[in-house]
């Protein structure tokens, strides 16, 4: 055996911290390509348009080195680790790993907001610097250790599916019935990682790592499949834009970039798979250390970015939140585009869930929602000036839980991402309110239009508090209006038939 290689634990913290603060701003070239390459070619003028927020989000943020999402994800590292290698550290590998989280996250000219908490089950206090980390370590043979570090949304981590199938059970089915389900709170466009065989645990770390690679859809098409998994790739990929469900779930030909696989063997008696979707804040990094210093990643070239600037649609209403009136907002019509002008308030899944309590002990609220529209939001914290971090919308479903409470206080309008479930519809048509989407993964474009912000109450709950922002021309679309139409039911189903009927992705 060769000499040991050291690598130093500075080396390994280090470069950790600087591939998280890389992908927190710079997407990979690979997804800007695709997804420019899927605007280029939308008809759905919704999804065309939320396509352009993200690709000009994206640019906003690789110039100004700000968070391409409110959400900066849960940290997964993993790590190829030469059998050559020693770490100089007296500290555990997650001990090391966790120190380069916390720098990078807690970096001081683009903080990023700490979205873990401890104790899942119960107390779920932040640990405010957003460790530990997911870390795998893999033993291989060599001199070097390569790291694949990732920031995974919150959203699409939650559509996280898995499934023990029979040994004859077809994947495809599988995938094409559930891909409905996991409706649009994983913001597509985005990949599907897709981990077949193995064990249950073995199947979803599968699926996460193949979301690790490059998107090449494009040139696998071109040159033609040529194993199982390659034809199994392209037929899922084909299939899934079928579905219509399009970007943000506004309906549309994209609603994945990319399919990964990766397999390992089973056991004769099963069939695991597991699906994992990245979302448009698709973040991850490659590096090798080899003994020598830290890895510091390459700054891509801004003339990278597709030739995209989003401006305001000009057929979009311009809405006065201060003088909202109950007759305006049932005059929306689902898929109008509005820009709001005004106050609103901010509140999410803790405020809301102190809300309930507070009423169930018949404590008297510190604001009143009358007339007003709660935006769902998590921002980051400001740096330099900024009025709010990025803060992009979360996903509304998880409120539709407190939605009969809310507008029992006299809430009018919720602002958030993503489809409401059927029984929320109907209690929005039955008191003639509304629900206006907002982009996922374009936080820092719409942190733009908020020119004031305040917290007003719960401040304890820090990212979670109700603030109140005052914003302009703060771009949203009409999900569903005062009569119950929901968007995300009808708009996939209109594409789904146009993609079929006029073979729009055959053309493509
Ligand atoms: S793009 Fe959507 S799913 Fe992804 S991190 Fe942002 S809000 Fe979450």
């Amino acid at each position: 055996m060769g000499e040991m290689v050291t690598i130093r634990e500075t080396d390994l913290v280090e470069s950790i911290a600087d591939a998280l603060q890389y992908i927190s701003y710079f997407h990979p070239m690979d997804y800007i390509r695709a997804l420019g390459a899927a605007w280029e070619r939308e008809q759905s003028p919704a999804a065309k348009d939320a396509m352009a927020q993200v690709l000009t989000n994206s640019r906003m943020c690789a110039e100004g080195h700000r968070p391409i999402c409110q959400d900066t994800g849960i940290v997964n590292v993993f790590l190829k680790w030469g059998q050559n290698c020693r770490l100089d550290s007296d500290k555990s590998m997650q001990e090391v790993v966790d120190e380069g989280v916390r720098r990078a996250y807690n970096h001081p000219e683009n903080k990023l907001r700490a979205s873990i908490v401890a104790d899942p089950a119960f107390t779920r206090r932040n640990t405010r610097d957003n460790t530990p980390c997911v870390l795998n370590v893999e033993l291989v043979p060599g001199d070097t250790v390569a790291v694949d570090v990732a920031a995974k949304g919150g959203g699409s981590e939650n559509k996280s599916k898995f499934k023990m199938m029979n040994p004859s059970d077809s994947i495809v089915d599988w995938v094409l019935e559930t891909v409905p389900q996991m409706g649009a709170g994983w913001c597509p466009p985005g990949q599907l990682g897709i981990g077949i065989g193995g064990t249950a645990e073995k199947a979803l770390l599968l699926a996460k790592e193949a979301l690790m690679e490059e998107i090449d859809m494009h040139e696998l098409k071109a040159r033609g499949a040529q194993t199982d998994t390659e034809r199994l790739r392209v037929e899922l990929f084909d299939k899934v834009n079928a579905l219509g469900i399009g970007a943000q779930g506004l309906g549309g030909m994209t609603t994945v970039l990319d399919i990964k696989i990766k397999e390992w063997p089973c056991h004769a008696a099963g069939k695991p798979v597991a699906m994992i979707p990245n979302c448009s804040a698709t973040r991850h990094a490659h590096f090798t250390l080899d003994g020598s210093g830290p890895s510091f990643l390459e700054t891509p070239q801004l003339d990278e970015w597709p030739q995209v600037t989003w401006a305001p649609d000009r057929a979009a209403k311009r809405v006065d939140l201060d003088h909202l009136t109950p007759a305006e907002v049932q005059s929306w019509k689902h898929g109008d585009r509005l820009l709001l002008n005004g106050a609103m308030l901010t509140g999410r899944d803790a405020a809301h869930k102190r809300i309930q309590d507070m009423l169930a002990k018949g404590e008297p609220l510190p604001v009143d929602f009358r007339g007003r529209a709660i935006y769902y939001v998590g921002p980051v914290d400001p740096v330099m000036g900024e009025v709010v971090g990025p803060a992009g919308p979360t996903t509304a479903t998880r409120m539709d839980k407190f939605t009969d409470m809310m507008v029992g206080l006299g809430l009018l309008v919720m602002i958030g991402k993503a489809e409401r479930g059927q029984g929320t519809t109907q209690i929005i048509a039955e008191h003639k309110v509304a629900y206006l989407m907002a982009v996922g993964g374009a936080a820092y474009l719409v942190a733009r239009a908020i020119k004031e912000a305040r917290v007003v109450a719960f401040e304890d709950l820090g990212m979670e508090a109700i603030y109140e922002f005052r914003v302009k021309d703060m771009p949203v679309t009409v999900a569903v209006d005062a009569e119950g139409n929901n968007v995300h039911q009808l708009a996939p189903l209109v594409w789904r038939e146009r993609i079929a009927k006029e073979g729009l992705l055959e053309r493509a």
